[in-house]
């Protein structure tokens, strides 16, 4: 399937979701996950109405960055790197994995700018996921007061690979819950409006439980059938 197809199914599923809930589709922003295709297909993505593309390696979104004509909305959506924040801070306008202060720190020294910052949380608690826990959120975004680049525009999170329906709903409310009281702290620094979270398996039941950002990969630009 082309991207534009399966665009057209994912947007459906998409709008479906949002009228579950009530909520508007135009609330939902999606990111195309980039990271294991070619550049050919990235560029299908914007040729199909694409805005945002997400990219975990540093290498890799340059590489793209460099070749893509239109310019997409950069998103970097893993791990970062303390000695990478240099390679990448002048290309994106999202980090999505602020997890530690050290990376604040770098990041607040290396850009020219605000940066739109998402605290990664580990809701799940599994010890192969990176993030903070959300005990910690609150206290870490407390401390990002005194970063004049950094701009907490909200959280994201990476939920378990399963099919468990509700263990999913869980982690994902559990974030929106945690948004909901950073944003009751009313910090000017930390408006903290976006949720990022849902993937190709689960991006439905995020956006039922108010995801306003859905990173897809392999859904949207898969090269498989
Ligand atoms: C790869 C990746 C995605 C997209 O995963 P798919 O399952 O292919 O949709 C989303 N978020 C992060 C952080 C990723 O690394």
């Amino acid at each position: 399937m082309n991207v534009k197809e399966k665009l057209e199914r994912i947007q459906q599923q998409i709008n479906n979701a949002c009228l579950n809930v009530h909520r508007n589709p135009e609330d939902v922003k999606l990111i195309a996950v980039t990271k294991y295709v070619s550049v050919e297909r990235a560029q299908e993505a914007l040729n199909s109405g694409i805005h945002d593309l997400g990219e975990n390696r540093d290498e890799e979104l340059l590489k793209k960055w460099e070749v893509l004509q239109d310019k997409p909305v950069w998103h970097f959506i893993g791990t970062l790197q303390s000695r990478k924040v240099k390679n990448v801070i002048d290309k994106v306008e999202y980090i999505h994995s602020l997890d530690r202060l050290s990376l604040a720190e770098e990041i607040n020294k290396r850009a020219d700018r605000i940066i739109k910052c998402l605290v990664q949380v580990n809701v799940s608690g599994e010890e192969s996921k990176h993030g903070l826990t959300p005990e910690e959120a609150i206290e870490f975004i407390k401390k990002l007061e005194g970063f004049p680049n950094i701009n907490v525009a909200g959280l994201m999170t990476m939920a378990p690979l399963t099919d468990d329906e509700q263990l999913l709903r869980s982690c994902f409310r559990r974030l929106r819950e945690l948004r909901d009281q950073v944003q009751a702290l009313h910090y000017q620094y930390a408006p903290c409006t976006e949720l990022s979270m849902g993937m190709s398996n689960d991006f439905i039941l995020a956006i039922e439980e108010g995801a306003t950002m859905v990173r897809i990969g392999t859904a949207l630009v898969g090269e498989d059938g």
